[in-house]
């Protein structure tokens, strides 16, 4: 299967504390806002089939079904799951959560989704570029698939690594492998391989003086893509 049970077991012991804002997900839970709004911005989300890849407890996903989305968030950790599905019931707000893998998810319910999102996901698993052919396979011709991930350079890593986990204590130690980084050219090209279209690129910036994030033009460490795959239906 394509997962590290080491990368799984890292976010399984720290779950029970998913929706605690002061916690270990804290980052996580800043960013939130400015994503969905970017997301809901390419492609208003009301009414549409949404499927959240690597969901963890939920925050993108359950803030994706507020909007009015008809969400189903998959994830291979356990915990998690139950804290997301916990989490919905005390909101109200109703997502479909399921333990399988997204290339199992693939197989079963393919080009069945208007909006597929798999953010800070694919830096945690063997082989990115399955996920990305299974998210490319789980949308319609014509949908929309946002990814998130961190970039591969000196300057990503004296930011991811050294200055979150170490100075600046964002993240616990050891969350992240620089090998495990993914370039945008990198990831463009496994886009390209799954016939996805680049659409936007988006940076996520940190200042630490103001302990804000936004988003910006510099996609050097966090950076968001959104992509369409063709509908090609609708071609002379
Ligand atoms: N996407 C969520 C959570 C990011 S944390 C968000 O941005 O808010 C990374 C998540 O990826 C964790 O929940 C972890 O369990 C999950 N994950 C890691 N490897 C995975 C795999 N191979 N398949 C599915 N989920 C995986």
């Amino acid at each position: 299967m394509n997962a590290d049970p080491i990368e799984l077991q890292k976010f399984s012991d720290l779950a029970h504390r998913w929706w605690d804002p002061e916690s270990e997900f804290r980052p996580l839970h800043e960013i939130n806002p400015l994503r969905l709004n970017w997301i809901n911005h390419q492609v208003p989300l009301a009414g549409k089939k949404v499927i959240d890849i690597g969901c963890g407890g939920g925050i993108l996903a359950e803030s994706m079904a507020r909007l009015g989305a008809q969400v189903t968030g998959i994830d291979l950790g356990e915990k998690a799951l139950k804290v997301a599905e916990l989490h919905s019931l005390e909101t109200g707000i109703s997502v479909r959560y399921e333990l399988i893998a997204a290339e199992a998810m693939a197989e079963r319910e393919a080009g069945q989704y208007d909006v597929v999102t798999c953010m800070e996901m694919l830096e945690h698993v063997p082989d990115p570029a399955a996920i990305v052919q299974a998210c490319a396979t789980l949308v319609k011709p014509g949908g929309r698939i946002f990814f998130s991930t961190l970039n591969r350079n000196p300057k990503s890593y004296l930011f991811a690594i050294i200055g979150a986990e170490y100075l600046l204590q964002l993240l616990p130690k050891g969350t992240h492998d620089y090998s495990k980084f993914i370039t945008p050219a990198e990831l463009a090209q496994f886009m390209r391989n799954a016939g996805l279209t680049l659409d936007a690129m988006k940076g996520l910036g940190y200042n630490p003086l103001t302990k804000m994030y936004s988003l910006n033009q510099d996609t050097s460490v966090n950076y968001m893509i959104a992509s369409s795959k063709p509908d090609v239906s609708n071609r002379p």
